[in-house]
């Protein structure tokens, strides 16, 4: 374990002095008329066999090392560059980790990145989840508020695992909130009861002017289940898998 991780942090440290991290984009759907409205941006760190490390696998270690500064920084810098080849009518959501509010630099690297790029506010949408919420949540909502302030979207990621506590929703005006893959796989599973969660937390979300995404919609029979529940967006493999910017055609755009 110890060599595996060794190798690892090398890897990630490589990555991270030469700029070898790479993004790849996955399509996020309006619901009503299954038109594109923008991208997720998805970290990924190539491994010198040629594969992909998946954020799942890195993130925790580039924490760990104090590298999710430079990472995050860059991810935003990044995905905000690469929107403005796109039109303009479409976005573009960045995931941060509770790691970049502790150093407390979070508006400055955003701010930056958007001047820095000539992106649009409006035109960026920020993912948490609620684990960043959990500790220091005065602090944290100070610096989200400002966040919001300069114009950009908050989303709530992950929506419906973890703590789960709904005094978030009330302590946080957020703009978006993403229902977790985890119920779609339930869906899939006919797992009795989560076609209702499902429709309740879209109808939750109507209720506070919270527009709602469902993630991991991989099937037709989801995609009908949630037309029908109303949800407002989607994401997932059945619309597409995250692919680099190269690979974004003039004909999805
Ligand atoms: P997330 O933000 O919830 O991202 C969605 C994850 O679900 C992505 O995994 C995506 O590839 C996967 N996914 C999308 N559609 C489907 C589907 O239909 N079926 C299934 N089974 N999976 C689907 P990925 O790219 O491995 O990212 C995992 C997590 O890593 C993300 O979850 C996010 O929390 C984190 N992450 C990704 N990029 C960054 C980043 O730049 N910075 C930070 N701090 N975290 C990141
Ligand atoms: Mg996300
Ligand atoms: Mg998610």
């Amino acid at each position: 374990a110890m060599q595996k991780r060794g190798a690892l942090e090398k890897i990630l440290r490589d990555a991270v002095a030469h700029e070898g991290l790479l993004l790849q984009y996955q399509p996020v759907i309006e619901m009503s008329d299954r038109h594109l409205v923008g991208f997720e941006a998805l970290v990924r760190l190539p491994a010198p066999d040629g594969t992909l490390i998946a954020p799942a696998t890195f993130i925790p270690l580039a924490e760990e090392l104090r590298l999710i500064d430079k990472i995050g920084a860059w991810v935003l810098r990044e995905a905000c560059s690469t929107a403005m080849s796109w039109p303009e009518r479409l976005t573009v959501a960045v995931n941060l980790s509770p790691a970049q509010f502790a150093s407390g630099s979070i508006e400055d690297t955003v701010a930056k990145a958007l001047k820095d790029s000539g992106l649009e506010p409006h035109r960026l949408e920020l993912e948490i989840t609620e684990t960043l919420l959990l500790a220091n949540t005065e602090a944290t909502i100070a610096a989200l508020r400002k966040l919001k302030a300069m114009g950009v979207s908050i989303v709530m990621d992950d929506f419906g695992t973890g703590y789960s506590s709904l005094s978030y929703l009330w302590k946080f005006p957020f703009d978006k909130i993403k229902i977790d893959r985890s119920f779609m796989a339930a869906f899939e599973q006919s797992d009795d009861g989560v076609e209702t969660v499902v429709k309740s937390i879209i109808a939750l979300g109507r209720e506070m002017k919270m527009r709602v995404t469902v993630e991991g919609v991989e099937t037709a029979h989801q995609v009908d289940f949630l037309y029908n529940a109303h949800a407002d967006q989607v994401q997932g493999f059945y619309f597409g898998k995250p692919i680099p910017a190269s690979e974004i055609g003039a004909d999805v755009l």
